[in-house]
């Protein structure tokens, strides 16, 4: 049989893959949650795995065992639903994962992965400690996650910005192989997410969770989002700044309520005509925050480890099936 020949079989449209690093902030509940509950209205099949490989690169085993379970019950109650989207764990198919990355591994030289611009970054950003102790994961970082897109035979991959590099060497990974063994993997699809960048409350850069001070976690207690807000940057009446563009996106994008939406309108033409509202606009901001995080905290505190554990192990018998048959195609072209 020529194998050049045959038909690439197609996996799952879209994959999606989340580090469990941590507790969410309400950054990433905009920037990667809402993007996939969008997906899944529209009826898109999406499939979203839990990293907790990639996550080795710099936590312990046990505390990624943690923060997986915690984040898909996260997850699941900002309304990601397991019956639409497929949720798995990268290390239940850690064995079909490893081995693909062997054989990928083949197909990029050393040198190759050092130009890689976001390792480049990290070497020269990090401090020297920091680097030290970098393990090669942070090295492979780009080969492993090809072998997770490939392992599902992913049709397209929704990224930001970060990962626009990462994505690129996995489909050139795919295109190597598909030249050399006959036509295998899909190169996947890049669907560029629109870049959303929720700025931290006070200080310097974006809202992370690794900066605690400028951030509000979901699971976070009340009175400590209150003291946060109040803490919080605004700008002088009349003027606008990106950090006031950040809470009116941040005010607007959790506001379930449509008089606090207009009362947000009507705040900020006020305070461009230069009059003095942003003690105003704080408290309505606390109070849109604290309802959207305390309606996610009720429901988030019903959701059991019993049943996160039961999708996990749905998940892993999509992920091992679908992954079973890559590797069966990839060694019939290879052996
Ligand atoms: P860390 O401080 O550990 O890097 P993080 O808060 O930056 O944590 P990541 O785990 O790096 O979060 O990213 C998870 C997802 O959240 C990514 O899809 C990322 O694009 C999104 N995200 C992170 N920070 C923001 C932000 N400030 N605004 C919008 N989206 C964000
Ligand atoms: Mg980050």
């Amino acid at each position: 049989m020529d194998n050049k020949k045959e038909k690439i079989e197609l996996g799952v449209e879209i994959l999606t893959g989340i580090r469990p690093t941590g507790d969410l902030t309400v950054a990433n509940y905009l920037g990667a949650v809402l993007p996939i509950l969008k997906m899944q209205e529209e009826g898109k099949r999406s499939v979203l795995f839990v990293a907790d490989l990639h996550a080795l690169t710099t936590n312990e085993p046990a505390e990624t065992k943690k923060y997986c379970l915690n984040v898909i019950a996260d997850y699941v109650a900002l309304g990601i639903d397991p019956r639409k989207t497929i949720i798995y764990r990268q290390s239940d198919v850690a064995e079909e994962t490893t081995v693909l990355m062997t054989y990928l591994a083949r197909h990029i030289s050393v040198a190759e992965l050092l130009r890689t611009p976001t390792l480049k970054e990290k070497m020269q950003t990090e401090s020297e400690e920091k680097l030290k102790q970098a393990n090669a994961l942070l090295f492979m970082y780009p080969v492993l996650m090809a072998a997770d897109i490939l392992l599902q035979r992913s049709v397209a991959v929704p990224v930001g910005e970060d990962q626009v590099v990462h994505l690129e060497i996995t489909r050139k990974l795919a295109n190597r192989f598909n030249k050399k063994y006959g036509d295998t993997f899909p190169a996947p699809a890049l669907m560029q997410r629109k870049a959303l960048r929720l700025l931290s409350l006070r200080g310097e850069g974006k809202m992370s969770k690794s900066n605690p001070s400028g951030a509000i976690f979901l699971s976070e207690d009340i009175k400590s989002i209150e003291k946060k807000i109040k803490k919080a940057e605004t700008a002088i009446e009349g003027e606008m700044t990106p950090r006031m563009e950040s809470h009116l996106l941040l005010s607007k994008s959790l506001c379930q309520d449509k008089n606090d939406a207009k009362q947000i309108d009507a705040l900020l033409v006020q305070h461009k005509n230069g009059e003095a509202v942003m003690g105003e606009f704080k408290k309505l901001m606390a109070k849109i925050i604290i309802s959207f995080v305390e309606d996610f905290q009720s429901k988030r505190a019903k959701i059991t480890d019993e049943q996160v554990r039961a999708i996990l192990k749905d998940g892993a018998v999509t992920a091992r099936k679908n992954a079973a048959k890559t590797l069966e195609i990839m060694k019939n072209r290879l052996y």
